[in-house]
């Protein structure tokens, strides 16, 4: 047996111990690691398919498209908040805990990982924050396959939103990037003093894709803070960001990977998609809210 992490058994409730190729709980719940490193915690009545979430082409879509680094300030604009709070943190606590709620295929969480480990190593007053722990889950059992390609020193692990198995007030920080926000798990999970930080589109996010896919283009934004305002508040302005860039996407195949990672392809009409088929170059804004929030107080 190994040290405790933050999980839980999705039975029971009792903390999971790991060893070599198992997660097993004092009742004797146990739950295999698979040969790629991720354990599945996924019961099956929370399933609502058979394969929840994403398919295959586009877990592959968004892997690719993510590693051309489109998205990158975004990532590096979250690593340099979350680092800021750990920084806080660092002479009272030794260990800083990160759930990714909904990691898809990983790339935010295993860029985050790679900075705050890096980061803590090299700096020697950083030398009291001995454990850090990353926990990065999804519904879609694909994504977080492939999510064991990009980092295994992440603990990943197939589980839904509304039942996170992760132990109650255990997490400095919780993100939720471009996914389902389950306040009252995000809450449970969060110590008193942790963050929680939620990507989202702002009204000019992929304005130019739109145009090309519809006639009418509306500007939308969705804003979280509705959603979570009975247990959240948000933080000072200067702990969330705007994030607004132009990038251009210089492959059709780049072009059609994007359209795959975002709800128009479902929405749009075929005819809408195919005239995206002969473009070979497109620049499109980034236009999205990267918002910090903390507990209200209880
Ligand atoms: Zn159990």
């Amino acid at each position: 047996m190994t040290e405790n992490g933050s999980l839980i058994c999705p039975v029971c409730g009792h903390s999971l111990m790991r060893t070599d190729k198992q997660f097993q709980c004092e009742s004797n719940h146990q739950f295999d690691v698979a040969k790629q490193g991720y354990v599945n915690l996924l019961q099956p009545q929370h399933k609502k398919s058979k394969q929840p979430g994403d398919s295959p082409e586009m877990v592959e879509a968004r892997y690719r498209f993510l590693d051309e680094g489109y998205y990158e300030p975004i990532s590096d604009k979250l690593n340099e908040l979350i680092l800021k709070n750990l920084l806080s943190k660092h002479k009272t606590n030794s260990s800083y805990k990160v759930t990714d709620a909904g990691s898809g295929e990983g790339y935010y969480t295993q860029r985050l990982e790679r900075c705050l480990n890096t980061t803590t190593r090299s700096e020697t007053h950083l030398n009291k924050v001995e454990c850090l722990e990353f926990i990065g889950f999804d519904i879609s059992q694909r994504a977080v396959k492939a999510s064991c390609r990009r980092s295994k020193s992440i603990q990943w692990v197939t589980a839904t939103s509304s039942h996170i198995p992760v132990a109650s007030n255990s997490q400095d920080a919780v993100l939720s990037l471009f996914s389902r926000i389950v306040p009252d798990e995000f809450s449970r999970i969060l110590k008193q003093d942790g963050i929680l930080y939620v990507a989202s589109t702002g009204p000019n996010h992929l304005v130019e894709l739109r145009k090309k896919l519809y006639q009418d283009v509306k500007q939308i934004a969705y804003n979280p803070t509705s959603t979570l305002s009975e247990q959240f508040t948000p933080l000072e302005q200067n702990l969330s960001s705007n994030i607004r860039y132009n990038i251009i996407i210089e492959s059709n195949q780049a072009i059609h990977d994007l359209l795959l990672m975002t709800p128009h392809y479902w929405r749009a009409t075929e005819s809408a998609k195919q005239s995206l088929q002969t473009l070979s170059s497109l620049t499109v804004t980034i236009d999205i809210m990267l918002t910090g929030y903390r507990l209200c107080p209880q």
